[in-house]
Parts: structure tokens; sequence; C-alpha cells
């Protein structure tokens, strides 16, 4: 498949790549890092990056401006997107081909060609394997841009290589790429350090989260809270991953009030908790995952659905 698609990619003169609303590191990794890759060793051909930026991922990228005009004949690869209605940037139907590249349960079988690995760490890990091929079969060389974006990737969504994804691949993969020139220590501060707001937040998650004698815990962050410690709905991100530190603990549902609906942020270290997203509309790995919740009573059906699976577990 990896084949196929280079052979693909050859065939077109521009190459828009699209990734996941609310874009995480591997989000961005996978789809920059292939923009570096193509643009290095095409550079007759225009490659895009579309979506809108999250200023959360100002210390690695920008994605550019896409016009209408641009997707007339255009090859179109979404990357690290489940399903169709989250890619950001919903002019991606608008080009001449489709192609997936993923790493998420195959639940919407988009794209002319669709390659998904769920074994895979990440998107930037599956990216990193096309490159391999890419190498073999038509030269291509790495750029360090490339290199840092898709290492920015998997250590995103490996957490460090703390999570069961890791595989032995995926540290090899890492090796490799730090063996190109880019500021790793510069790259972990933008990913790890945060604001002492953030901090304070995260310090209130520690104090007011609840946990039962199954491990099924589940913390509250009200608009209230969010005013209160200046923080946004997107800044938490870098704090869903926190309560595994918790001993004891199974899985973990953290729900944040947004205007208009609550985020359902599901993570595990055990149960798979994936399913419990798809009861209500949401989706992702078995052990992170996420929903939406449209009201308090509909998020305490999914704790007390939480608290069932983390019981049988
Ligand atoms: P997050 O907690 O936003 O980091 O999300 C973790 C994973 O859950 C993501 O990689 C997505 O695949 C998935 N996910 C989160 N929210 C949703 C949703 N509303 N619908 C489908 N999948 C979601």
């Amino acid at each position: 498949m990896y084949s196929q698609i280079i052979d693909t990619i050859k065939q077109y003169d521009t190459i828009i790549i699209h990734r996941h609303v609310r874009p995480d590191p591997d989000a961005y990794g996978s789809q920059i890092g292939l923009k570096y890759i193509l643009d290095h060793n095409y550079p007759q051909k225009r490659v895009l990056a579309a979506g809108e930026h999250d200023y959360n991922m100002d210390f690695l990228d920008f994605p550019d401006i896409v016009e209408d005009d641009d997707f007339e004949g255009a090859l179109v690869i979404v990357t690290d997107t489940a399903n169709t209605d989250r890619i950001d940037d919903q002019r991606y139907r608008s080009g001449a081909k489709l192609v997936k590249i993923d790493h998420h349960p195959n639940d919407d079988d988009y794209g002319d060609i669709c390659q998904v690995d769920t074994k895979a760490s990440s998107s930037s890990e599956m990216i990193y394997e096309l490159f391999t091929y890419g190498q073999v079969e038509e030269n291509w060389s790495m750029p360090d841009a490339g290199a840092r974006l898709l290492y920015a990737g998997i250590i995103g969504d490996t957490g460090r290589f703390l999570f069961p994804s890791t595989t032995q691949k995926t540290f090899d993969v890492a090796g490799e790429l730090i063996k190109y020139d880019f500021d790793r220590n510069e790259l972990h501060n933008g990913m790890y350090e945060m604001d002492r707001k953030l901090l304070h937040l995260q310090g209130y998650m520690y104090q007011n989260f609840q946990m039962n004698e199954d491990g099924a815990a589940f913390v509250k962050i009200t608009k209230d809270i969010l005013a209160k410690f200046e923080v946004t709905p997107a800044d938490t991100s870098l704090l869903v991953g926190s309560l595994g530190n918790v001993k004891g603990i199974k899985a973990w549902v953290i729900l944040i009030e947004e205007d208009s609906e609550i985020r359902v942020r599901l993570r595990s270290k055990g149960p798979v908790i994936n399913t419990l997203a798809k009861e209500f509309g949401g989706g992702g790995h078995p052990m992170a995952s996420g929903a939406v919740a449209y009201s308090w009573d509909e998020a305490d059906r999914v704790i007390g659905r939480l608290k069932e699976i983390c019981a049988k577990a």
C-alpha cells in the first residue's frame, strides 16, 4: 500500500495534506512532517498543509493558507484522522484523489487509498515507514525539519514512550530520527513546559479527582473553574494524562465544560474505553479516546459506565 501511495504522489503536481481538528503533536507531526518530506524530494510540486492553526502548536510549526483553487486536480492526503467529520477543513472533498493514512481503528474507511495501521504508535511513525519505502523505491532523503516533526509526533502520541502502543519499532524509528539535525531539548521544552496557570489547574485536578475502589476516576472541570485558573479548554490537553500517575487507577475521564458542550476525554491503563466513547457518539484508541456530552447528566452517565467497565476489568 505504501508503494501505491508513493506512485500516486508522483502523479500529482499539487498535494494538500490535512489532519484532524483540535490538533496535537502527532496531527502536526504526520501532516507537516510529510509535507517537508515531499517538498524536499519533489521541489517542483506544490505541497500544502491545510487546517486551522492552534496556538498550542506554535512551538512546533504552522499550516499553510490554502485557497479553494488549490484543490483543483490536487491529491489530498489526510493523516491521523479516523473519521471524515473530524478532518480539519472539509474542502478535503474537492481534491481529485483522496488518501487516508492513520493509526486509529478504521471505523470510517474513507479514501481512494486507505492505509491504516492500528499497531503503529502514531501516524508520524507511519509517515516514517512511508519514507523508508520512498528511500528504497525513489531515493528519497529526509530533511531535518521532517525528522523533527515526526519525532515530535511520536513522543506526543506515546507519552514519551510510556504508553503500551510503544513498540521496538517505535524506538527504532525514534533512534533513526534523532540522527538528524534538530534541537531535541528545545522541542521537549515546547511540548512539556507548562504555563503556571495550567500547573495550578493540574494541582486542582489532583486535589479534586474522585476514584472508587475499582480504579475508575473522574474530575469535572467546569467553565467556572477554567475561568478561575484562566485556562481555555484547548489548553487542558496537556493535563489529560496526568491522572495516570495515581496509584491504583485503571481508567479515568476528564470532563471539560465548553460553551455549549462538555468534552469527554477518556484514558485507560488497561480496560478498553473506546467502546464507551462510541456509546456516546465519540471514538478513538482503545486506551485514549473521547466524545462530547451535551449535559452534566449525560456526563454523569459516562462516569457511571466507566465505573461499570472498571468493575468488570
Ligand atoms: P483527546 O482526549 O482529545 O486527546 O482525544 C483522544 C483520542 O480520542 C483522539 O486521538 C481521537 O481519536 C479520539 N476522540 C476524541 N474526541 C473524539 C470525538 N468527539 N469523536 C471521535 N473521536 C474522538
